[in-house]
């Protein structure tokens, strides 16, 4: 798709020059200085290369909001709201509007981009989802309870957990004999969940489509703090999260390697909030840890003592990297 608004002389050399606010307001990393910066350009993770762009090989002009990567050549273009597009996970639509925003009162830049990012929250938000009558608390000593306890949760512990994480379990329906974890987008809207077995299973993970923005464990990360540890499964993420507790450390999970990219656009919005955001996959998956470090902005922690997060007997292997 092309756009006619670069034909105009008047506008051309005002307008990509957001592009630092649009990154920026996105929670898109970016670099201005450094070896293969030029003079003007910003430079993002090449989003054409992905996992192939170890770095920020993707240069563009803030003049004339043309673009190139340095890894290839045929990586390239004049259309600034397609490459937004392409790098914020968002339709052409929109971010044809984000671009051009500038249009009508270049003052307002950011007021307006707000505006479209917040319509574009509330157009996108999914329909609320009945909370599921069948998903009820744990109790002190019943058999999900114990369940729990194998999980490396002694009673006070466990007590704290139940108290301070959306976790439920369901007796009868679908979900019968798990322990649920709900999913929230941003704004608290219920939008799926995820249940694991508590007994033997041939799945032993079954989960509910949560719609965009859903996070596990939202109202425990959407604050910030100190770091975003972004781990596999939701054992993982709440053990990393317990551990991290008076840390200013949060954790939320990914579900599978393969990340969505409504997910890695909440990751992103979350990101700002925090000082540093890493990811924490189990040992052994390395690859799949920087390919998602990439697409999020995230630093990656090698996973070394323990099989999976969710065996951490304290953060002091994780902390260091953290600070790095
Ligand atoms: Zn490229």
């Amino acid at each position: 798709m092309k756009c006619s608004h670069y034909r105009s002389k008047n506008i051309m050399p005002t307008l990509p020059r957001n592009s630092k606010v649009i990154l920026e307001s996105m929670g898109i990393p970016f670099i201005e200085e450094g070896k293969n910066v030029k003079r003007g350009n910003v430079c993002i993770h090449c989003p054409y290369c992905g996992s192939l762009d170890p770095s920020f090989h993707l240069g563009i002009n803030i003049k004339n909001g043309r673009w190139s990567c340095w890894r290839n050549a045929s990586h390239r273009g004049k259309d600034l709201a397609g490459l937004i597009s392409k790098v914020c996970h968002i339709p052409y639509k929109t971010a044809h509007g984000i671009v051009w925003s500038g249009l009508r009162d270049r003052k307002g830049f950011k007021e307006q981009l707000q505006d479209i990012l917040d319509k574009m929250t509330q157009e996108e938000k999914p329909k609320p989802i009945p909370w599921p009558k069948q998903f009820v608390p744990i109790m002190e000593k019943d058999r999900f309870w114990e369940y729990m306890r194998t999980r490396g949760y002694n009673t006070k512990a466990l007590r704290w957990v139940l108290k301070n994480y959306p976790i439920y379990k369901a007796n009868t329906g679908n979900y019968k004999d798990r322990v649920i974890f709900p999913i929230y987008d941003l704004s608290g809207n219920l939008t799926g969940w995820v249940g694991r077995a508590i007994g033997a299973s041939k799945r032993r993970y079954m989960m509910e489509k949560w719609g965009n923005y859903g996070v596990l464990f939202r109202n425990r990360i959407a604050y910030g703090g100190r770091a975003l540890v972004i781990c596999e499964g939701p054992f993982d993420s709440l053990r990393v999260d317990y551990l991290g507790r008076n840390l200013g450390i949060h954790s939320t999970a990914l579900f599978s390697t393969n990340i969505k990219p409504s997910l890695i656009r909440a990751l992103r919005l979350l990101s700002n909030r925090y000082d540093t955001m890493v990811v924490l996959l189990d040992k052994g998956e390395e690859t799949n840890s920087i390919k998602v470090a990439l697409e999020v902005g995230a630093k990656v922690i090698p996973l070394r003592t323990v099989k999976d997060p969710a065996l951490l007997g304290s953060l002091d292997s994780v902390l260091p990297f953290i600070d790095q």
